[in-house]
């Protein structure tokens, strides 16, 4: 009934011990919003569960599959598992629609023309469709970053990590980032969001996590966490 398991994720950087045992589990469905002060490892968190870093302890699991420790199939979980960066990480020779589809081309290996079609179609699912064909350089960060919601949607994911998708963004564009999340939300997308935004937390996440110095120190839904202020 879980989709995502993380067992007793452990990692170090030198001597500096950033995850001291995490474990959570998630429901298909469900949005997780990672809270803590700067530093106490929750970027570091997503980065274990989709092995762009690789943690000396602990297990994930999609589904009943092991994500770590899963050698070669790795790349199959980086689609299932998507991942948005506060810094967008577009290609800035692309246009936004090559951009989506350099993906299914090169990673699921579409043909072109069905790249295409799907590509535009994740563009319209963001609300960047009449944008398809500018450069990176020519968008706003936030329709920077609905791209790159849109390219994480094209691998068909079964969840998307957000490492504070709207660090990088002023306010009104923040809201615009939020409004795509939270229709991905509300359409039955799992998400795992690391932000500082309380209202997203409060009105969108289904359970608020807590960490501290590399642990999780409370989670509960936001009702039952405001309650006991
Ligand atoms: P948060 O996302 O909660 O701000 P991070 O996971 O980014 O925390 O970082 C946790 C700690 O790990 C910080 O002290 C950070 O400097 C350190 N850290 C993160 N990535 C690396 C790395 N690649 N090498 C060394 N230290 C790192
Ligand atoms: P965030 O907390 O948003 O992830 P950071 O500034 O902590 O941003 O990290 C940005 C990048 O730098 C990440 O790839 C992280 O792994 C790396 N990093 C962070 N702290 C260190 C560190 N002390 N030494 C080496 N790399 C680090």
């Amino acid at each position: 009934e879980y989709i995502l398991r993380v067992e007793d994720i452990h990692k170090k950087y030198g001597n500096s011990e950033v995850l001291k045992g995490v474990s959570f589990n998630v429901k298909k469905g469900e949005t997780l919003v990672f809270i803590g002060p700067s530093g106490t490892g929750k970027s570091t968190l997503l980065r274990c569960i989709n092995q762009l870093t690789v943690p000396e302890k602990g297990q994930v699991f999609l589904r009943d599959e092991e994500v770590t420790n899963s050698g070669s199939k790795i790349n199959y979980f980086r689609q299932k598992i998507g991942m948005v960066f506060q810094n967008f990480c577009l290609f800035d020779h692309l246009t936004a629609v090559r951009n989506v589809e350099i993906a299914l081309i090169k990673v699921k290996g579409m043909k072109p023309e069905v790249a295409r079609e799907k590509a535009l179609y994740e563009l319209r699912q963001v609300g960047m469709e009449d944008w398809a064909d500018h450069y990176p350089a020519e968008l706003s960060g936030g329709q920077a970053q609905r791209v790159s919601i849109a390219r994480a949607l094209a691998m068909d994911p079964d969840v998307i990590l957000f490492d504070e998708p709207t660090s990088a963004l002023d306010p009104e564009l923040t809201r615009e980032v939020l409004e795509v999340m939270k229709k991905l939300a509300q359409e039955g997308m799992t998400m795992l969001v690391v932000t500082h935004e309380m209202g997203f937390a409060c009105n969108v996440a289904n359970r608020i996590i807590f960490m501290e110095n590399g642990n999780i120190v409370e989670e509960g839904s936001p009702g039952e966490l405001l309650e006991g202020e």
